[in-house]
């Protein structure tokens, strides 16, 4: 299974911010085809990004409707980012689940959107460090999964995203026990829901992944690559942790 390094801008960016999809594309090109890239700009940037990118980078959205179209104002569905340029969108992520009330059947819906419109969803679950400390992270975690990954996705339509919400910009990351604990876990939970095949899904380990800790993460097993934040956002900490891609395979 290759790696899959995806970037998440976040609210981030403007198109004097593009020169870093050409440099992250220079990047990727180098380490293609072991490790697939992915950045997943503000959908103002998609098709420019794209553009940009040709081919060398994937570009992916951070979110999508559940909707082909309609009266839904300010939202944008699956089609229209892969119109735009995009092959893969981030559902469910825990700033989407907390600043939006979003809720497992609506990332499941938006899941099931991206599959209709043949983008790669990477549906994001992750645990609160008091239900981690109250032993609850397995349970919450495989719950969230169960329901926010549609029945009948395959393993090429799927990635999901491992992020505990307390070590997202925090800086503090699980031990290497905990995130090979958890990338079984959803692994079992997985395979228990989609069947064998769900043996191909990556799953991405998400949550302060820097150019310090990327090599010894990217080792882990049941690691199949990361979502990155905010070192997605500065050219030489993403080149960085794409260069510990490369060396760890
Ligand atoms: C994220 O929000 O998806 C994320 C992983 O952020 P950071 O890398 O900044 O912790």
């Amino acid at each position: 299974m290759r790696l899959l390094i995806a970037g998440n801008w976040k609210m981030h960016g403007l198109r004097a911010d593009l020169e870093k999809i050409d440099s992250a594309a220079a990047w990727a090109h180098k380490v293609q085809p072991a490790i697939d890239v992915l950045v997943c700009p503000p959908a103002t940037l998609i098709r420019e990004a794209a553009r940009i990118a040709e081919g060398r980078l994937a570009i992916g959205a951070q979110d999508c409707a559940p909707e082909v179209s309609g009266a839904h104002t300010g939202d944008i569905g699956a089609e229209m980012l892969r119109d735009a340029g995009a092959s893969a969108v981030i559902v469910g992520h825990s700033e989407r689940r907390q600043n939006h009330g979003e809720t497992d059947a609506l990332v499941a819906a938006k899941a099931a959107a991206a599959k209709r419109a043949g983008l790669l969803a990477i549906v994001c679950v992750g645990e609160t460090g008091a239900e981690r400390e109250k032993g609850d992270a397995l349970s919450i975690v495989g719950g969230q999964l169960v329901a926010s990954a549609p029945v009948g996705m395959k393993a090429s339509e799927l990635a999901v995203g491992y992020e505990p919400l307390w070590a997202i910009g925090s800086g503090h990351v699980p031990t290497h026990s905990e995130i090979v604990e958890m990338h079984a876990h959803i692994r079992n939970v997985l395979i228990a829901h989609l069947g064998e095949q769900a043996n191909n899904v990556r799953i991405l380990y998400g949550g302060s992944v820097k150019p310090a800790n990327a090599r010894e993460i990217f080792g882990l097993p049941g690691v199949g690559g990361a979502l990155v934040g905010g070192a997605s956002l500065d050219d030489l900490e993403f080149e960085a942790i794409l260069a510990s891609a490369a060396k760890s395979i």
